[in-house]
């Protein structure tokens, strides 16, 4: 198995994006290759460069590129002239789609959720989440957490920590209160027992919230988890103070951690939670917010949009489940890679004196600072293997590898990572000590 990017010598000519592309652009800058083609685990560009792809879409191709079976369920549908484009009307495809998520991943972890077709990305599908809790509490505060990503649109943004982004919304971002996520001030102190305080003293300042929003674990916020106790705390914090809990389970869910939903493993029944990147298993726009029957409290299209539920997203949603969700292979397959990953990755640590972090297939390195996480990411892309960062400070370097790759293939990304972690922190390279 060869690695072989395209040198950068023979780069193509990157005119036109210079020319006619925004400047908003971002991963395209530290990658800057024609991609043209994609399978599995491997993207290809124009110079017959091939790479290995531990970025996986932020998380969106859990299950890899253009997967053969989730592939030909598209064909079949697309030759067949099945829907495209219908609005919100009933279609096969949606009802199947229905169908099946409630058999293979509703019923079989005892959760009864009504399924609200958002907008195709997830900011939409938090949009949605935010409003319906308000509306129903008739509330306006809700609270989120430090280090938290919840999306770019003004009432996502507004529960999202960083402050690059939130500085983009030109308008202030009101309504929302961010707490300290489990572990934020190191381990002795319980942020849940902090938060609990406050909403219990009349006095704080803090007002009951119609919401609260969290990740299990942050994917753009750095790989912070939150302990199984923590969020059973908060999910009793929530009741006991009349809001609902929000799982905005739009990187972390779809697998990513071994099952389903993130919140399995701590035995929670969130009110309400987000799906989207994953869900629809092939890369298309699919999001999806979930809430209790009782909370389905809508009038028609007082939520709407043009895309609400993508009828090819369904296709390819509906073959992902009956192929990876019918039993539990799929997930323990997933642990044992996470927990190989998570042995690597440690191992990385304990040689250079850095931190891990994540849980299941989401799991990187604490570099200490950006630059060092720059170089590694850097010096991987220029051995062709494709990966980022993320964290308050681009710190952590992010191991978001498809969660169908092959175990001989993980070995040799990760040695790729290894080799380069030792090359970004060789001297005079140092990393800061903290
Ligand atoms: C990516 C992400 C979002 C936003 O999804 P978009 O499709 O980019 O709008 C929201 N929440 C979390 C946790 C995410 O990772």
């Amino acid at each position: 198995m060869t690695l072989t990017p395209s040198p950068t010598r023979s780069l193509p000519d990157m005119a036109i994006y210079e020319r006619r592309e925004s400047k908003v652009r971002s991963y395209a800058r530290s990658m800057p290759r024609l991609f043209n083609r994609a399978e599995g685990v491997w993207m290809y560009d124009e110079n017959g460069g091939r790479y290995l792809d531990f970025l996986s879409g932020c998380s969106t191709l859990n299950y890899g590129h253009n997967h053969p079976l989730l592939k030909q369920a598209l064909i079949d549908y697309i030759t067949a002239d099945g829907i495209t484009h219908g609005l919100d009307l009933h279609t096969k495809a949606k009802g199947e789609f229905l169908n099946t998520f409630e058999t293979l991943i509703l019923k079989p972890r005892g959760l009864d959720y009504r399924a609200m077709f958002t907008g195709p990305t997830g900011t939409n599908a938090v949009e949605a989440a935010l409003k319906l809790a308000r509306k129903i509490t008739g509330r306006e505060k809700v609270i989120a957490f430090t280090n938290g990503f919840h999306g770019m649109t003004l009432g996502a943004l507004a529960c999202t920590g960083n402050e690059g982004k939130r500085m983009g919304a030109g308008v202030p971002l009101n309504h929302v209160s961010h707490e300290p996520y489990d572990g934020y001030y190191g381990p002795e102190v319980n942020t849940a027992d902090l938060l609990e305080q406050r909403l219990s003293d009349p006095s704080s300042g803090l007002d009951k919230p119609a919401a609260i929003i969290l990740e299990t674990l942050q994917g753009e916020g750095g790989l912070n988890v939150a302990s199984p106790e923590w969020l059973r705390q908060i999910a009793e914090i929530a009741k006991r103070h009349g809001a609902l809990l929000i799982v905005d389970d739009i990187q972390a869910g779809c697998g990513r951690t071994g099952g389903f939903f993130s919140f399995e493993e701590a035995g929670l029944k969130p009110d309400i939670v987000t799906l989207a990147k994953s869900l629809s298993g092939m890369g298309l726009p699919f999001a999806l917010t979930l809430f209790s029957p009782e909370l389905d409290q809508w009038s028609p299209g007082e939520h709407n949009g043009t895309f609400r539920g993508n009828n090819h997203a369904f296709v390819t949603a509906t073959a992902a489940l009956k192929h990876f969700w019918t039993d539990d292979a799929f997930e323990k397959d997933v642990a044992r890679r996470g927990d190989y990953l998570a042995k690597r990755l440690d191992a990385m640590a304990t040689e250079h004196g850095l931190d891990t972090r994540g849980r299941g297939m989401m799991r990187g390195l604490d570099m200490k600072t950006a630059e060092a996480a720059r170089r590694v990411t850097k010096a991987s892309f220029e051995r062709g293997l494709i990966i980022e960062t993320s964290g308050a400070h681009d710190e952590i370097v992010k191991v978001l590898a498809p969660l169908v790759i092959d175990d001989d293939v993980l070995v040799v990304g990760l040695d790729i990572v290894e080799a380069c972690v030792r090359l970004a922190l060789a001297p005079p390279f140092v990393v800061a000590a903290d």
